[in-house]
């Protein structure tokens, strides 16, 4: 794709994404997702003023990483195995998908380790798919009251992956459900837990995440095009 391209895609996404979220919300921020794409096409976003890529999976983030590190902030946005942590703990500025205990606590004792503190986010599950991951709704107060004291995460907020479907009043239903639980759980002001950000909405549907106050939103295919 050339350059021009690249950024006539990411100037159509920043504007919808503007108008969805209108005089309701913030613009959400973009992270870019580059998943599958060589450093090469990535390092471009760079000069688009994309300054925050998402990752999914270890081995290819390090693959890649000579070449972006320092350029851009890196999010760990896929279900990550708990003895990948230490492998990417100096590489990444947050890791999304937090889900369960055991993880919360390894990235926890790597980061003591590494002397940092790491941002995650707390991965929910909207529709209750359980194969996808995400701790369900009813249980994501316990949840963060389990994990907050672990001094080496600083929880900032919840993720959400959406299920795939056409049905668009489903989605809305469930967008609206996230942050409705996302704004219960910042009213708790539970102890040790930040509750800023509220990461929903992928190339499918940003725009209905952006109209139910989505504070980032993952756009992979939207900008690079569909994956082969
Ligand atoms: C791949 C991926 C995305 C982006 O998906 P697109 O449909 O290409 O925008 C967002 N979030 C997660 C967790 C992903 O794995």
């Amino acid at each position: 794709m050339t350059r021009e391209e690249l950024e006539r895609r990411v100037c159509r996404v920043r504007q919808e994404l503007e108008e969805a979220a209108g005089d309701r919300w913030p613009v959400p921020k973009l992270i870019a997702v580059t998943k599958t794409h060589s450093a090469e096409e990535i390092l471009p976003l760079k000069e688009i003023g994309v300054t925050e890529i998402g990752e999914n999976r270890v081995q290819e983030l390090k693959g890649k990483l000579p070449e972006l590190q320092g350029r851009f902030g890196i999010h760990l946005i896929g279900r990550l195995q708990r003895n990948k942590v230490r492998q990417i703990i100096h590489d990444v500025c947050m890791i999304q998908s937090v889900d369960s205990v055991p993880l919360a606590e390894e990235i926890h004792t790597r980061a003591r380790t590494a002397g940092k503190r790491m941002d995650v986010l707390v991965e929910v599950s909207p529709a209750g798919e359980e194969q996808k991951g995400g701790v369900p709704f009813e249980a994501t107060a316990a949840f963060l009251k389990e994990i907050a004291p672990l001094e080496g995460i600083r929880v900032r907020g919840l993720m959400a992956v959406m299920p795939l479907t056409d049905d668009r009043e489903y989605l809305d239903g469930l967008f609206a459900k996230t942050r409705e639980l996302f704004d219960r759980l910042r009213d708790k002001r539970l102890s040790g837990i930040e509750m800023e950000e509220l990461s929903m909405g992928m190339s499918g549907d940003y725009q209905i995440a952006a109209a139910h106050g989505a504070t980032m939103v993952r756009v992979g295919s939207a900008i690079f095009g569909p994956r082969g």
